[in-house]
């Protein structure tokens, strides 16, 4: 059994979410399907066989926040999951190792799964920084965290097309490991063409998927790939 989580980022509709639910309800698979989805669609249709997760949520738990959504208020959605600390989160808004963990504290005290995200740039990949790197973000944005999804995201693999090969995933993954044993998940331009040989490489849980978790014709041949 894979996860395979998508992430659909400010993409889709309403209308494209239910009919991407309609087509994942009736493929037999076994692994554990997520599409974290923008707030506004948290309240689609629900699937014995998908779960809805957040992209994103509030360090804080009520009050004076304007435009914040906490953990709770994502629970009661009916969503299991949360992502936290996207690379996109780290880079545009600035989120640091602890308010990463903050937010994937807040996440498990309402019952949600985090799924926190971690990379390292092309710069620091270019220095020989990757291993520094990614055991600092690991470490202080897991910190007290009992349970979690951690999902490796090399930064410059992220929408550009580019994949890290076979080895640097192996490699990276294998050193994670050693730091946690929670569910490791890869992403960065993770496509049916490639997911069958990523899922296949120890230590890899399962994958995140951007750009490919958007339509069902991409989705599907990566979830069929296990
Ligand atoms: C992501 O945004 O988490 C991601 C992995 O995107 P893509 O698959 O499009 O590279």
């Amino acid at each position: 059994m894979k996860i395979i989580a998508g992430n659909w980022k400010i993409n889709g509709s309403v209308a494209e979410l239910d009919s991407m639910i309609s087509v994942l309800n009736e493929i037999d698979t076994e692994n554990n399907l997520i599409i974290c989805v923008p707030f506004t669609m948290l309240n689609c249709k629900k699937s014995d066989r998908i779960s809805i997760g957040a992209q994103d949520v509030s360090t804080h738990e009520h009050g004076a926040y304007t435009g914040e959504v906490s953990a709770k208020m994502i629970a009661e959605s009916g969503a299991k999951y949360v992502i936290v600390g996207h690379s996109e989160r780290r880079q545009y808004h600035n989120e640091t190792n602890d308010i990463v963990n903050q937010k994937a504290l807040r996440v498990l005290e309402s019952g949600l799964m985090p799924i926190v995200c971690v990379g390292e740039t092309l710069d620091q990949k270019n220095a020989g920084q990757t291993f520094s790197v990614i055991e600092n973000q690991v470490t202080e944005s897991t910190n007290g965290l009992e349970n979690y999804i951690l999902a490796y995201e090399p930064v410059w693999a992220i929408g550009t097309g580019l994949t890290a090969t076979t080895q640097e995933i192996a490699d990276v993954h294998e050193y994670i490991r050693k730091l946690t044993s929670a569910n490791l998940l890869y992403g960065g331009s993770v496509k049916g063409a490639n997911s069958g040989e990523i899922m296949s490489i120890l230590n890899v849980d399962g994958v995140l998927v951007g750009g490919a978790s958007l339509k069902p014709d991409d989705f599907l041949p990566i979830i069929k790939s296990v």
